[in-house]
C-alpha cells in the first residue's frame, strides 16, 4: 500500500487509484477496507486536501414580514404521551408578532389532518398567509 500510495510515482491518488495499483499485484481478504482506510488516514493527503465544490455563499436572512399573519413558521413537537388520541402538537408562530398557536394534533399528522387544522386554527382567524416557512 506504502508503495502504491505513498511513493514518488504514485503521487497519493485518491482511494480507487490506488486500489486499481494495489489489485495490479497483490490480492488478499478486505483488502478495500484496508486501502479505504490507509488512504482516509495518510497524513500528507489530509493536510494537502484540495476543496473541489464551489465555496458556499453568506446565509441569506428571511424577509422581514411588513404586517401580522402575512409570513408563519410552521413545525410540530412530535414524541408526547398519547392524550385523547393525540401526541404531538403543531406550532403555528407568526414571524412578525411572534404569536404562537399550539394545536394538538395525531400521533402521525397526515397532510390533509395538518391542512384541516391549519384552516380551523389558523386561516379561520388570520386569513391565508403568503409564506409559511416550514422543514
Ligand atoms: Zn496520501
Amino acid at each position: 500500500m506504502t508503495e502504491c500510495h505513498d511513493s514518488k510515482w504514485a503521487g497519493h491518488p485518491g482511494m480507487h487509484r490506488t486500489l486499481a495499483l494495489v489489485t495490479d499485484q497483490y490480492y488478499w481478504p478486505h483488502m478495500d477496507r484496508d486501502i479505504e482506510a490507509y488512504v482516509k488516514t495518510c497524513l500528507i493527503c489530509q493536510q494537502d486536501k484540495v476543496e473541489t465544490k464551489k465555496p458556499m455563499g453568506l446565509l441569506q436572512p428571511l424577509p422581514i414580514p411588513e404586517r401580522p399573519w402575512e409570513s408563519i413558521s410552521l413545525d410540530f413537537i412530535i414524541g408526547l404521551p398519547n392524550t385523547d388520541n393525540c401526541s404531538s402538537i403543531m406550532v403555528v408562530v407568526d414571524r412578525f408578532s411572534k404569536y404562537a398557536t399550539f394545536i394538538p394534533a395525531s400521533k402521525v399528522c397526515p397532510a390533509e389532518e395538518a391542512a384541516r387544522l391549519f384552516l380551523k386554527h389558523v386561516v379561520k382567524y388570520w386569513g391565508i398567509p403568503k409564506t409559511i416557512i416550514s422543514d
